[in-house]
């Protein structure tokens, strides 16, 4: 079960760091560096590494303390994939559900931040994978009636399939509700939500901007839909992956409200525990810890690479 589910999960775009070659030891905390480094060697062999095997099976290695990362945004997911809450007076919005068991940890994260999953109201999907969309039926059987469920339409087609296909795993899966379409704003509660199609680590793969609140600063922050290669069926996906990552990239550099950091579905990818660890030492007049759209654009410019190599690869396959 694992081996597929790492299959879904594996092969990052910044998989191929050498820097990364040389992973230090899992351990049972939520360290970025060993997780990218077994995730790259599993990318290279196609073996998954035992130790990480044992991490991801491992409840209590995934459980992480919920935290408030911007004044209305929570992190609420486990050491390996994110859910983030949007909270607002009026309602809250929910990107990302988890799967299995960890969706009840998400649900007590929620709860222990002080904040309650029955002001829910729209849960958007970043794509039809069981880590993200996984807990879609637990949460339409659990939120207050009425709460909103909303993905591309590619995105629902692939969840579908995926939970036909008890891919990697059997999981259950919902009728489609909300279908989002490029440039889309949502809402739920106060809370805008602006989505992207951005196809690639899925073709039905959707991204996010919304703002976050620092204090009397503002951010326009943006969630990447999917960061990895590892459900690739042909060039032409890896070419709208490519295009997908140069399009984000694009939007951290327009004038008009340009999206200035970001908020991953994977924190390893991109090194959010250890940013993280910054919030709760941060004195007044420094930046955000989770801040910076040059390390945004550094991970991007990262995952346009991996999929520059991709193409060539898949390219060869089709000769
Ligand atoms: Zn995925």
């Amino acid at each position: 079960m694992f081996r597929r589910m790492l299959q879904v999960a594996a092969v990052l775009g910044v998989l191929s760091s050498p820097a990364l070659a040389e992973a230090p030891a899992l351990t049972d905390t939520c360290a970025s560096a060993p997780i990218l480094g077994r995730f790259v060697e599993f990318g290279k062999t196609g073996r998954m590494p035992q130790d990480l095997r044992q991490f991801l099976g491992n409840p209590a290695a995934q459980n992480i303390a919920p935290y408030q990362a911007f004044d209305n945004v929570h992190y609420v997911g486990i050491c390996w994939v994110s859910a983030w809450l949007i909270p607002s007076p009026n309602g809250h919005v929910l990107i990302d559900t988890l799967y299995g068991p960890y969706t009840t940890r998400m649900l007590e994260n929620i709860r222990a931040l002080g904040l309650d999953p029955q002001d829910i109201r729209l849960v958007v999907v970043s794509h039809g994978h069981f880590d993200h969309a996984g807990g879609l039926a637990q949460l339409k059987a659990e939120l207050a009636p009425g709460t909103r469920f909303a993905m591309t339409a590619g995105g629902w087609a692939e969840a579908a399939e995926d939970s036909a296909a008890k891919r990697p795993f059997p999981w259950p899966m919902i009728e489609p509700d909300l279908v989002l379409s490029d440039g889309q704003t949502v809402m739920g509660g106060d809370v805008a939500i602006q989505a992207f199609e951005t196809p690639g680590h899925t073709m039905g793969t959707a991204s996010y901007a919304y703002d976050v609140q620092d204090g009397d600063r503002t951010y326009r922050a943006f969630t990447v839909g999917g960061l990895g290669l590892n459900a690739i069926r042909g060039p032409e996906q890896v070419e709208a992956f490519i295009a997908s990552i140069e399009r984000i990239r694009s939007l951290t550099e327009t004038a008009e409200r340009p999206v200035e950091l970001h908020l991953t579905t994977h924190g390893f990818s991109a090194g959010l525990p250890e940013a993280a660890a910054g919030l709760g030492t941060r004195k007044a007049g420094e930046p955000h810890p989770l801040g910076g759209t040059e390390g945004f654009r550094r991970q991007l410019d990262g995952l346009a690479a991996g999929a520059e190599e991709r193409l060539v690869i898949e390219r060869q396959k089709q000769k």
